[in-house]
């Protein structure tokens, strides 16, 4: 009965766009978020999800390149290749990747890492292409909106509710709940049916682009493996939305026993296009043990480790951000502002550096530097903490 009202309701408001069958499983399903508020949903909290998750790669643009060669091939082979979609290397060591409505994915350099071969990346790609292609985003949001029984919302953006959640706790500082909305659309947890359903089609979007179907069991035995070894950030990463089954590794195993055999793993491509980043790992891992060292209130240590990570790979801006944090906790302020600034010489993009340094000027007394550095981390990632101080200062 409830649910009757609810559906009728949800036509007065306009948000049912009607019966429609699924673009990828073709299955019959209510749809109450069309592909144009799918698309605007996507858009609208893409660039607020990379600044959650670490921002973009910036040091490596070429890996971003590739990766979304690799998913433009997988696109092409889809179901829904006229989505706008989009593909983004984030600067996390957090192994972990993501799709929002409306085909805009994301994926951390921390699982680029531990890939094989380039037809592990597209099983990776793949997997997130069909959530995207499969409404799989949308659906849950369906699903809140026929939980919720807020109904006056004008806005389906407004149906999800800004949550705390693990993809926003970035490393490198606390986020407000601003862009909220975003953080809770790229953790989302879409469920057994739906993960299986990701791996499946994704596999034969895989074959269609000539990728070696058994790339998707290679991975998920090295999840089952990287899982058991219980490493800290793999079980705040991809494993807290995508917990590793034998289940799902040996689905996948049988479903590759059925495809064409002989096609591309593509491995040494692969270990050349990450070399560079894998040059880079043990700089990452310093600046990671600087992080925890730094929460801990350990300073020496954490200014030893991030002059470690800087000697390693000196182009990194993340690294100058970090050693600003413990130069200002050292009270050293004239020398976090140089930190700062050079961390926005490599990577003007990234709101962390502005929010740092735009704290630090305000305890100064520097209003107007402060107010122009908290207004530029706004507009790239809008926090409630932030908008509170821009109102202190006037
Ligand atoms: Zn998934």
């Amino acid at each position: 009965m409830r649910k009757i009202s609810i559906f009728y309701l949800l036509l007065i408001l306009g948000f049912v766009t009607g019966c429609a069958k699924n673009p990828v499983t073709g299955a019959t399903e209510l749809h109450f978020v069309s592909e144009s508020q799918e698309i605007k949903l996507g858009e609208k909290n893409y660039l607020y999800g990379q600044q959650a998750g670490g921002g973009q790669y910036a040091i490596d643009p070429e890996l971003t390149a590739y990766v979304n060669e690799v998913g433009s091939k997988l696109v092409k082979v889809s179901d829904r290749k006229d989505l706008p979609f989009e593909f983004v290397v984030l600067n996390s060591s957090v192994p972990n990747a993501w799709a929002l409505p409306g085909g805009k994915i994301a994926v951390n350099r921390g699982l680029l890492v531990h890939l094989d071969n380039e037809a592990e990346l597209a099983a990776v790609l793949g997997h997130e292409i069909t959530h995207a292609a499969a409404r799989h985003g949308a659906k849950s949001m369906e699903r809140q909106i026929l939980i919720s029984t807020g109904l006056a919302a004008t806005n389906v953006a407004l149906a999800t509710k800004a949550k705390e959640s693990t993809a926003a706790k970035v490393t490198t500082g606390a986020i407000g709940a601003g862009a909220g909305v975003a953080a809770n659309l790229v953790s989302t947890k879409y469920g057994r049916e739906a993960e299986l359903e990701a791996d499946s089609y994704g596999m034969n979007y895989m074959v269609k682009a000539g990728y070696d179907p058994n790339a998707a069991v290679s991975l998920q035995k090295t999840f089952v493996r990287l899982f058991d070894n219980k490493s800290p950030n793999w079980l705040e990463g991809l494993f807290a939305s995508h917990p590793p089954s034998q289940e799902r590794a040996d689905a996948n195993l049988q479903r590759a026993l059925t495809m064409p055999k002989g096609l591309t793993l593509g491995k040494e491509r692969y270990q050349q296009k990450i070399a560079k980043l894998k040059n880079r790992e043990s700089a990452y891992s310093a600046y990671d043990d600087g992080v925890k060292a730094l929460a801990k209130g350990d300073l020496n240590n954490a200014l030893s480790l991030t002059e470690k990570a800087i000697l390693q790979e000196p182009n990194e801006a993340l690294f100058y951000g970090l050693k600003g944090d413990i130069l200002s906790k050292q009270d050293q302020k004239e020398k976090a502002l140089a930190a700062y600034q050079q961390a926005i010489t490599y990577d003007k993009n990234y709101f962390y550096y502005y929010h740092q340094r735009g704290l630090l000027l305000e305890g100064m007394g520097r209003k107007m530097d402060a107010k122009a550095d908290l207004e530029r981390s706004q507009q790239l990632m809008p926090t409630e903490e932030i908008a509170n101080h821009l109102k202190a200062l006037g």
